[in-house]
């Protein structure tokens, strides 16, 4: 009866970074029909995972109820015995003080059949990313992985052990008994002057390395408020800087916003500049069933027009899925309104007929109706609630068309949610769309104060900005109290100059610039 089983995989999802999930990690949480995580550094793990499947966190939070080991352990067994394909999402490596042990014995003795898929461990990647070379030639020729937990228990003739060892030391779950292990460290015969760094939330934005000495960590752990989770690697070695900081962006923390392929797109240039990246990518892109339920006359129209490169890949798709044949449109002319839908087109073997020097719909459209043929008709494909621009222009322009809503915009209230614990700490805000600015406000508790300069991709979009910045601003104060909402006041809104995803790198240069 095996083959009627489920299967659990136990996928180590590396330290925070998405970078940093194997391949083989991420083929099968594309595949995925039930996922348990633990509180993730990063969003976008969950997006990897097929919209079908069901998620369930089982994660500790503080102040909220958590699943205890015993309860995760059945959960796993009732979805396997259901026939699922499981995944077990654990930080990390699973097996490196994860527990994943436990789990897999539970799974054993009912006969489910599971798969390990080992994970970036925070023990080298956490120390890595900030510098720190677990090993090095002649400096540590060995590293040891040591749990903190155990430094309370009164196990002092293995700190006598771990004190006589040359390599790199490096303690995990180590922040909340750091005195005890720096006090029998030091007992044991470690030198005061032996380098200590604490990395803490390596390979996340809100990375930080603390470097010290045996002798004075404590100190200095204490005045910078050290928090778990992170890393204590001590040895020659927690001296060493292997990082380049001679980027443009460096030091810099950047959140980026918007629909997955755009954040991808942004998140990657900022990273090459050197900046820290938080990318949410919190708009779904759904699409509608206009087209399927009433499938338009390709023949009668002369333009199809594009005001989005989802536009364009969600037409085409659309069209695949309904077993229309692209030929069908060969003699349509398209316009697009901007850089990133021209080559979103092209993606499609499809050269653009027409752009508008500034990529705004209002310009689209004004520049296509001194662009067409008396009589030629216009299909307009684009998200639902577009600009109001376009029907406004052309209307007057006497324009003959059709605006077809293909797609909407839905928000990943968890993916927001994450985002705005982040709030605080980004220098910069990034928006693509004006539907990103709605989602990124509509909601019933705004926890933190905006103080980042927001980046706009256009003028659209910073008009929308700055009306839901107005509104929070004039609600009264009882309101303000009754939605524990406080006033947001930004550093600073900039528009991205040309308005396209390069054109918003650019921006952020520029005002780093203007900071030196
Ligand atoms: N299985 C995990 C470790 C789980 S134990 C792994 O392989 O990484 C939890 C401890 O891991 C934390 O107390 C902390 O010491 C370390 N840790 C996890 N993520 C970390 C991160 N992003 N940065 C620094 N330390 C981290």
């Amino acid at each position: 009866m095996q083959k009627n089983k489920g299967k659990v995989y136990f996928i180590g999802a590396g330290p925070g970074d998405t970078g940093l999930l194997t391949v083989r990690g991420k083929e099968l949480l594309q595949r995925a029909e039930v996922l348990l995580y633990d509180r993730l550094a990063n969003p976008g793990f969950l997006l990897e995972v097929p919209d079908s499947c069901e998620r369930i966190f089982v994660g500790k939070r503080e102040g909220e109820h958590t699943l205890v080991q015993e309860e995760i352990n059945s959960i796993l067994l009732e979805k396997a015995k259901e026939g699922k394909r499981v995944v077990r999402l654990k930080g990390g490596d699973s097996f490196v003080f994860g527990r994943g042990g436990e789990e897999i014995l539970t799974l054993e003795a009912e006969k489910i059949p599971y798969e390990v898929v080992p994970g970036v461990t925070s023990c080298i990647a956490a120390p890595e990313t900030a510098g720190i070379p677990v090993t090095h030639r002649r400096t540590a020729r060995s590293f040891h992985v040591i749990t903190g937990h155990t430094a309370e228990e009164g196990i002092t003739d293995q700190y006598a052990q771990y004190a006589a060892l040359e390599g790199t030391l490096i303690f995990l779950m180590g922040i909340g008994n750091l005195k005890q292990i720096v006090t029998k460290l030091l007992e044991h015969g470690k030198p005061k002057d032996t380098p200590v760094s604490i990395v803490e939330q390596g390979t996340t934005i809100r990375q930080r390395r603390i470097d010290g000495t045996l002798g004075r960590i404590l100190e200095t752990a204490k005045a910078e408020e050290v928090k778990p989770p992170a890393v204590v690697v001590v040895g020659e070695t927690a001296t060493c800087r292997m990082t380049s900081d001679n980027l443009l962006l460096a030091g810099c923390k950047i959140g980026v916003t918007g629909t997955p392929h755009l954040v991808k797109q942004l998140e990657f240039s900022l990273r090459e500049l050197g900046a820290q990246v938080f990318g949410a990518p919190y708009l779904q892109i759904v699409p509608t069933d206009t087209l399927k339920k009433k499938t338009p006359a390709w023949k009668s129209y002369d333009w199809l027009v594009f005001t989005s490169a989802n536009g364009v890949t969600q037409f085409f798709e659309q069209i695949q899925s309904l077993g229309i044949d692209r030929r069908s449109l060969g003699h349509l002319k398209y316009a697009v309104i901007g850089e990133g839908t021209k080559k979103a087109l092209w993606n499609y073997g499809i050269k653009a007929d027409y752009i508008p020097k500034t990529y705004t719909v209002r310009e689209l459209a004004l520049g296509l109706a001194e662009e067409i043929e008396t009589g030629e008709r216009i299909c307009v494909l684009r998200a639902k609630d577009g600009s109001k621009d376009l029907e406004e222009v052309f209307e007057k322009a006497g324009i003959d068309y059709e605006d077809l809503a293909i797609y909407e915009t839905e928000v990943d209230e968890k993916i927001l949610e994450l985002l705005w614990e982040e709030v605080p700490i980004l220098d910069y805000i990034t928006f693509a769309s004006a539907s990103g600015v709605r989602g990124f406000f509509d909601r019933e508790k705004m926890q933190n104060e905006l103080l980042g300069t927001l980046v706009c991709i256009g003028n659209q979009t910073r008009k929308m900005l700055e009306q839901k910045i107005q509104k929070q601003k004039s609600l009264k104060q009882k309101d303000i109290q009754k939605a524990g909402t406080e006033i947001m006041t930004p550093q600073k809104i900039v528009v991205a100059d040309p308005y396209t995803v390069k054109g918003i790198v650019q921006k952020i240069l520029e005002c780093e610039e203007g900071k030196s």
